[in-house]
């Protein structure tokens, strides 16, 4: 094996679709190429045998947030034991700010942005010279139809075990100052036709959990009816044999057309992560983010009362202008429209993104490690932040989790993000842990907190036990290629 294709997924289920792109389009050297793929928190050295017995030339790293400090400890490994490697960079992590980079400093090569033919092209070179001179290498962007799709290269048990990603798009022409697209400043398709028929291709191999990348797929409606046809005539066809898609939307574009085809969608089959980050109208221009939010709310009470799609409804808090009072506001809004799930991020300063303009301003003062979550600001200080990471750990245990459905709604009352953070103190308080909180002792501790805030001993009971905790579990939901957390918040 010449060409390694390497990464540290996040999970096992997380098949890299941007190794596949590399190796669908690595041309007459894709014979001599193979993926290896790592998961976090695998041991250095074990990962460094095993990319040494493949007895590569060159070893390409996709680098991401999420991974680079253990890419950074493996690539020195590497260097040390087997100088003699040639390792390519790419990714998002070092295609900005990449002089910066100790683990640039450590590599031979590094492309930034899209690395479809520049890294291909940098082999080659490498292989056979001539020697290529410039140590970093701007990504060149080629016209779409000249990009080969990777699908075919999915295997029988990614399919059979692993999150297939897919994309119709890349780009986003929005211009939100904490994202990494910003800098796209447009969307650019694939060929739609072309792209369905390898959708098809992976349904008949037995694909069915499909996850969009696309940064938005309701930009063009047409093209995002195609795609929802495509799924809509695969359940007409096998109801009992579901597929399941996955998508992240702009809330405040939502055409009737687009609506008549979502409200088609039976439960447990459409997924949708819609970003809201901040209703804030002030946060909003100092971040450059367009967004209607009356159309926005009017869209998510409608998808709701209307449609049986999951909803993930994303909010940032530790964006310039956005003060604890004003995130509040927001997220008591956002619960009130009723999405199943509200995901709470803290905001991160990804390199590259304009946001850095704001550092001096609004006093945002950022994690120097990956990944770079902001510790302070003008408006919020470094303790208070903290209490919102613990707001965002325990939201996801206790009610994104889908674990306390009935639960949630009277713990939050009328007064949802006020009655959250005061729980989130008193727990943290009482276990000294956000982590390893066993689903019994949670459900203790909520049972306790009701108690403490005036709920009768029967009530706490009677309550967590349509839960189903302190009751023997109903049995098992049917299968659904719906995730768990999903399965659990359909079941309510
Ligand atoms: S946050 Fe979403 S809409 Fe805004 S630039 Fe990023 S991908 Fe585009």
């Amino acid at each position: 094996m010449t060409i390694l294709l390497s990464t540290l997924n996040a999970r096992y289920t997380h098949a890299s679709l941007g190794l596949r792109y590399l190796l669908a389009n690595m041309g007459e050297l894709q014979a001599q190429t193979r993926i290896q793929e790592f998961v976090i928190g695998a041991k250095t050295t074990e990962m460094v045998e095993r990319i040494l017995a493949a007895q590569p030339k060159i070893v390409g790293f996709g680098v991401y947030i999420w991974n680079v400090e253990e890419t950074c400890r493996l690539v020195a490994t590497l260097k040390r034991v087997a100088p003699h490697l040639v390792i390519v960079l790419g990714g998002p992590e070092v295609s900005y700010e990449t002089g910066e980079q100790e683990i640039a400093r450590l590599a031979d090569y590094v492309v930034t942005g899209w690395g479809d033919v520049t890294f291909p092209r940098l082999c080659g070179e490498i292989l056979n010279g001539p020697k290529p001179l410039m140590k970093v290498h701007a990504g060149v962007q080629p016209p779409m139809a000249e990009i080969t799709l990777p699908y075919t290269l999915y295997s029988d048990e990614d399919i059979a075990h692993r999150t297939l990603y897919v994309e119709a798009s890349r780009g986003c022409p929005f211009k939100c100052e904490f994202c990494l697209s910003a800098l796209d400043k447009t969307a650019w398709p694939f060929n739609i036709d072309a792209f369905l028929a390898e959708m098809e291709a992976l349904h008949a191999r037995g694909a069915r959990t499909f996850k969009f990348v696309d940064r938005t797929f309701n930009l063009n409606i047409k093209t995002s009816l195609k795609i929802m046809q495509f799924f809509l005539n695969k359940l007409a066809a096998a109801p009992d044999d579901p597929v399941y898609a996955h998508f992240e939307l702009v809330p405040d574009h939502l055409p009737d057309a687009l609506k008549e085809g979502i409200a088609k969608f039976p439960p447990g089959t459409l997924q949708f992560e819609i970003g809201i980050q901040s209703f804030n109208p002030v946060v909003q221009a100092n971040i450059s983010r367009k967004q209607d939010n009356a159309k926005a709310a009017d869209n998510i009470r409608w998808l709701c009362d209307h449609s049986d799609v999951h909803m993930h409804v994303d909010l940032i808090a530790g964006l310039p202008g956005e003060t604890v009072d004003s995130f509040a506001e927001g997220f008591d809004k956002l619960w009130a429209l009723g999405p199943h799930e509200i995901q709470f991020g803290i905001l991160k300063r990804l390199r590259g993104t304009p946001i850095i303009r704001h550092t001096q301003e609004f006093g945002m003062v950022y994690d120097p490690y990956p990944p770079y979550t902001i510790l302070a600001n003008r408006d919020i200080d470094f303790s208070t932040m903290q209490r919102l990471v613990r707001f965002a750990r325990y939201w996801d245990l206790v009610a994104n989790s889908g674990r306390f459905t009935h639960t949630v709604p009277v713990l939050l009352g009328e007064t949802p993000f006020k009655s959250f953070m005061a729980f989130s103190d008193w727990i943290y308080a009482n276990t000294d842990a956000t982590h390893r909180i066993a689903l019994d002792r949670l459900a203790v501790m909520v049972g306790r907190w009701l108690g403490e805030t005036g709920m009768a001993p029967a009530t706490v009971t009677e309550l967590l036990a349509r839960d189903g905790h302190g009751v023997k579990q109903k049995a098992a939901a049917p299968a659904s290629a719906a995730p768990a957390r999903q399965v659990r918040h359909l079941a309510a």
